[in-house]
């Protein structure tokens, strides 16, 4: 590994900052019951910005790093607060003041399957979002993947559990092996789950509906976070249902949403083009709304945010 880690110098491990190349773990480890989060903090006033980072929803986020590490039998050995700490000080350790993701990573360690690793990388992405931001509108064709979501009577689904991002990775290269950017799962029954890192929402007579936690999705802190707000905010409808792989296609909008993918259109799916205009423009209102939560634009839903 580079000194650096996606222009990280330092993670936080078991306790305390290292060197990410003096981060290392014996080749021995058991790492199929790993789980994770994933977690960002934004530029406050300008999610393109620089200066405060704030994390966006660090409750819902730890809350269900502790539901995922539960599911597959595991205790996590700090406090809520003690992450949280550990995230602040390796952000700072790092001297970011732009926009940053946060992956807390906790999985049993070799031969001592009751105790637990927990490691918490931190990286600098470049958002989607902001005003007059090119790579928002860039075009995006998906296809529906022959790979369908996991079961949540197979994996646990609803958990971010390493295992799932098997079935995501092997939907994303066999999109990629067939020009396409992205995939889009089914579920078990043959409806639309979700896509391989983000939750779908797509829009049907100007309305948002999106799949049910039993489509076998992530319970997404995003796609709740819209709920929430969408309806109430910007007087979009957002219904949860299910929805058939043919009403997809028929959708005169859809796009992903979810920490890491944030708000990303969909331009097409299997070559089908959705809608007349792209980006659609409720999709263009959501993303706009979301950038704000975001950036703290919001008075009302600034307790979402928690200042590193
Ligand atoms: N589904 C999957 C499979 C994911 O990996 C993610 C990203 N965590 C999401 C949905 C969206 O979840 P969230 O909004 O909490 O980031």
């Amino acid at each position: 590994m580079s000194a650096a880690f996606h222009g990280a110098n330092f993670c936080w491990m078991n306790g305390e900052i290292v060197e990410c190349e003096k981060a290392l773990v014996s080749a021995m480890e058991p790492i199929h019951l790993g789980i994770f989060e994933g977690i960002k903090a934004y530029a406050e006033g300008d999610v393109n910005g620089k200066g405060q980072l704030d994390i966006f929803r660090w409750s819902a986020h730890v809350e269900r790093l502790w539901r995922s590490a539960a599911v597959c039998g595991m205790k996590v050995p700090y406090t809520q607060e003690e992450l949280l700490d550990a995230s602040k000080n390796v952000v700072k350790a790092n001297g970011f003041d732009t926009n940053v993701y946060i992956q807390p990573r906790i999985w049993p360690r070799a031969g001592a399957q009751d105790r637990v690793h927990v490691v918490v990388p931190v990286w600098k992405f470049d958002t989607l979002l902001g005003k007059d931001n090119a790579r928002f509108s860039k075009s995006r064709r998906f296809m529906v993947s022959s790979w369908r979501r996991v079961a949540s009577d197979a994996l646990p689904a609803q958990a971010k559990a390493w295992a799932n991002y098997a079935n995501s990775a092997l939907a994303m290269r066999e999109a990629e092996r067939l020009g396409f950017h992205g995939a889009i799962f089914l579920d078990s029954r043959g409806f639309v789950s979700e896509g391989t890192g983000a939750c779908i929402m797509a829009v049907r007579d100007g309305k948002i509906v999106t799949p049910p936690v039993t489509a076998s999705i992530l319970e997404s802190v995003t796609r709740e976070t819209l709920l929430e707000t969408v309806p109430r905010d910007l007087g979009i409808p957002v219904e949860v249902r299910d929805i058939s792989r043919v009403e997809l296609y028929a959708s005169e909008e859809a796009f992903l949403c979810g920490t890491g993918w944030e708000i990303t259109p969909i331009t097409s799916v299997d070559d089908l083009p959705l809608g007349k205009e792209y980006p659609g423009i409720v999709t263009k209102r959501v993303a706009e709304h979301y950038a704000d939560l975001l950036a703290g634009n919001i008075e009302k839903h600034k307790q979402w945010l928690t200042p590193v």
